[in-house]
């Protein structure tokens, strides 16, 4: 099996690739970023210097995989015109954004739909990216994945069957991926964190979307127990899903290749980011598959 792609979400103070250097910082061979910040709608210009930078440091600080993830602000399943308008000009944006950068993936949540009911925002979801699809010619290899959710208030996504509805009315669906959050399927009833619950996630997900759909994995313990639907992230081991529920995706050969990414609390030391990785590669049956940088000497 090959080298796993293990990391997690890096600041991008001072510029958005100085995300590459903190990753490469403690050893990781993958990361996400915003590239801008989360909770404006309007970020600047993208730094084309910047961009040849990430371009060169990239493979320089052996990083193998990127993916952004959209600003939080924006809501596809809105009811509201004025709104949804924005929100699909603020992910159009992000795609560009991405797309300067290189990166393949850009995580989006799906939406809330605020009282509309969820076929009218699973419905709104689709026309919006279709009119994402349709602002972003050139990006055609820039795909949005949406994020499974946990469910919490009229959020959209918190299963599989959902994500299939938004992806079959979308007209470009090889445009869209989903990237599935540990903490939020567990919150949202999955019980990955023992192997028959993780064969029936795995197995409804494949019927649902098929598990090629699946881009890139965020890997966070849930504070909330199974089916809360509470969003809450906590370490690797010390929440309820338990160390368990990563050690069968970790060592899944059906996962070779797609990125686990901490979404965890931490400070700017990233010391964290180390335990949880260490964690994580506690958890690894074939030491060989540990990406170099995290490998003890
Ligand atoms: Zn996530
Ligand atoms: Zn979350």
């Amino acid at each position: 099996m090959s080298t796993l792609l293990l990391g997690a979400h890096m600041s991008i103070a001072g510029g958005v690739s100085q995300a590459l250097d903190r990753a490469s910082s403690i050893g990781s061979n993958a990361v996400q970023i915003f590239t801008k910040n989360n909770r404006q709608w309007q970020g600047p210009p993208v730094d084309e210097v910047d961009v040849v930078r990430w371009q060169q440091e990239m493979p320089a600080q052996a990083v193998d995989y990127a993916v952004s993830h959209a600003s939080y602000l924006i809501n596809l399943a809105t009811p509201k015109d004025p709104l949804w308008q924005k929100s699909i000009a603020a992910h159009a944006d992000e795609i560009r954004r991405a797309h300067a950068y290189g990166v393949p993936h850009v995580v989006l949540h799906p939406g809330a739909h605020t009282g509309s009911g969820e076929e009218a925002g699973i419905g709104r979801i689709a026309a919006g990216l279709n009119q994402v699809h349709a602002a972003t010619p050139a990006c055609t290899d820039t795909l949005t994945l949406l994020e499974l959710m946990a469910g919490q208030g009229t959020t959209i996504g918190y299963c599989f069957s959902h994500l299939r509805q938004i992806i079959e009315q979308v007209e470009a669906p090889a445009r869209v991926g989903v990237c599935v959050d540990t903490c939020h399927a567990f919150a949202a009833g999955y019980d990955l964190a023992q192997a028959a619950g993780y064969e029936a996630m795995m197995e409804e997900l494949d019927k649902e979307i098929g598990l090629a759909t699946v881009k890139c994995w965020h890997f966070n313990d849930s504070k909330g127990a199974l089916g809360s639907r509470v969003d809450r992230h906590v370490h690797i081991g010390q929440g309820a899903i338990g160390n368990e529920g990563f050690r069968l995706i970790l060592n899944d050969s059906r996962w070779a290749g797609i990125a686990m990414l901490l979404e965890t609390p931490k400070d700017d030391d990233l010391k964290d980011d180390v335990l949880n990785l260490a964690r994580l590669c506690e958890l690894v049956a074939d030491p060989e598959r540990i990406p170099p940088g995290l490998r003890q000497a």
